[in-house]
């Protein structure tokens, strides 16, 4: 038996959602030219991209869940142009801008297609803050501020009172701002991508895919009531890649969580005093992230977890602690609004990889994969999942050479007890370094 998603139902940004038209679930035995499992960013970059270079192609789309109840549609809802701290630590220049720019080519698809169809989800160009609180979160705002320089990009720094203004408090003592980063509602956007897919897409939900298996040149996959035959056969199944018996002691799964308010009313808007949305990411990555949204909601994302189980939901007692710790969080920030409730707190789970390197490619003959974008997988997912469907069709370009150039094989994980015990130590290490700015 495969392990199979199974995220939580306390996503605020899907609770918020108009309720879904009922889903269309896969049955009897059915052939397609290609087959995506995974409707996520990658997922759904991946099955337009072939519906548009291959307009006669049946390509068949199917996750196991709703469209935008996993990680794509739960998350924080930054579309980050900047590669992650580590890989702007990288020493080749090459490296970087090649990550820049097909972060950045993910972004201006996006804002077509936001635009092309209409896609309410809050889609805006404001930029994000990279706040610190203190001497520590100072230092990571300096070193930040030189790769930015040698880079080349554009940034401003805020100074606190600057900042109060914008984010209604004085917790933080500086932040960086970089223009090129964008918000977004996540399930809004993920479940308008999903709605808007070229005809040749036929999508199928809540139809878990639990075996794939070589017939020939072609390959069969088994959900439950029936069966989808291929040649080709696209992984977007992010940390669930393991499952189907790839990357197996490679990638890692981690959980993190957010919780959010309602929005605010017209009287606690005048006290908050600051601007409605913007997003902060913390200037030490185990910090908190914070965002007030456009519709006057303040959320908050904090906590890792490494989770050996990731298809198990949250449960009830780790929710209540979580969001303990994010009453904390907003307390030390609003003080004034220790009143205002938290009404939805939730988890995700995403892949990350001890090497810090993201997989893109081909796995076997016939399967093809990207996986483990490290946490900033909205923009990654969205141009890996578009050219992950270009490698399978052979449609040789300077993006796909880029995306060859930055991605390589996570590095290989040390057996249990020895993981579990290193992550563990590693995650309270990044907290407590960090506890300023959780
Ligand atoms: C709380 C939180 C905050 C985050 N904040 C940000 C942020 O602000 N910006 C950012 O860029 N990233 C953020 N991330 C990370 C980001 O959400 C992920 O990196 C991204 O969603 C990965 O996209 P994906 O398409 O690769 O995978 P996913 O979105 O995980 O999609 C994989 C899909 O595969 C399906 N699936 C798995 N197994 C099967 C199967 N056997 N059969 C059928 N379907 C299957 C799943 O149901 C799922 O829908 C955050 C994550 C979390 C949890």
């Amino acid at each position: 038996m495969i392990a199979l998603p199974n995220d939580d139902r306390s996503c605020g940004w899907y609770d918020v959602l108009t309720t879904a038209a009922p889903s269309k679930k896969m049955s009897g035995e059915q052939n397609a030219d290609f087959v995506v499992i995974g409707a996520g960013f990658a997922g759904l970059a991946a099955a337009r991209r072939l519906a548009e270079r291959q307009p006669n192609a049946r390509i068949v789309l199917v996750d196991a869940q709703r469209i935008a109840e996993g990680a794509s549609g739960r998350n924080s809802g930054f579309v980050i142009d900047l590669p992650h701290k580590f890989a702007l630590e990288h020493p080749d220049p090459a490296h970087k801008q090649k990550l820049l720019s097909l972060n950045r080519s993910a972004i201006s698809q996006l804002q077509q297609l936001v635009d092309d169809y209409q896609i309410d989800c809050q889609w805006s160009a404001v930029g994000k803050y990279q706040g610190a609180v203190g001497a520590r979160g100072q230092a990571h705002l300096d070193h930040f501020e030189a790769l930015m320089k040698d880079l080349g990009e554009p940034f401003r720094v805020v100074e606190q009172t600057e900042l109060a203004k914008v984010l209604g408090t004085n917790y933080y003592s500086r932040a960086i701002f970089t223009p090129g980063t964008y918000l977004m509602q996540p399930a809004a956007l993920v479940r308008g991508l999903g709605n808007n897919l070229p005809e040749n897409v036929d999508v199928f939900e809540q139809t878990p895919i639990r075996k794939i298996q070589q017939q020939g040149q072609k390959w069969l996959l088994h959900a439950d009531d029936g069966t989808l035959k291929t040649p080709k056969v696209l992984l977007a199944t992010s940390i669930f890649t393991r499952e189907f018996g790839y990357l197996k002691n490679r990638l890692l799964p981690v959980m993190t969580f957010a919780s959010w308010t309602r929005p605010l009313s017209d009287a606690e808007l005048e006290r908050y005093q600051g601007e409605l949305n913007w997003g902060l990411t913390p200037a030490d990555h185990a910090g908190t992230t914070l965002r007030m949204t456009a519709d006057r909601r303040i959320l908050i994302r904090n906590t890792y977890k490494h989770v050996p189980k990731y298809a198990a939901s949250v449960n009830d007692q780790t929710r209540q602690w979580v969001q303990g710790e994010h009453y904390k969080a907003l307390r030390a920030r609003y003080p004034d609004f220790a009143d205002i409730p938290l009404t939805h707190t939730w988890g995700g789970v995403y892949a990350i990889s001890r090497n810090f390197t993201n997989f893109f490619g081909q796995l076997e003959n016939g399967v093809y994969a990207s996986a483990c974008d490290n946490g900033v997988g909205a923009a990654w997912g969205t141009v890996s999942g578009g050219l992950l469907a270009d490698l399978a069709i052979q449609a040789d370009s300077q993006a796909l050479q880029d995306i060859q150039y930055v991605t390589g094989m996570p590095s290989l994980n040390p057996p249990e007890p020895f993981l579990g015990l290193g992550v563990k130590f590693r995650i309270g290490l990044a907290k407590w370094q960090s506890r300023s700015e959780l």
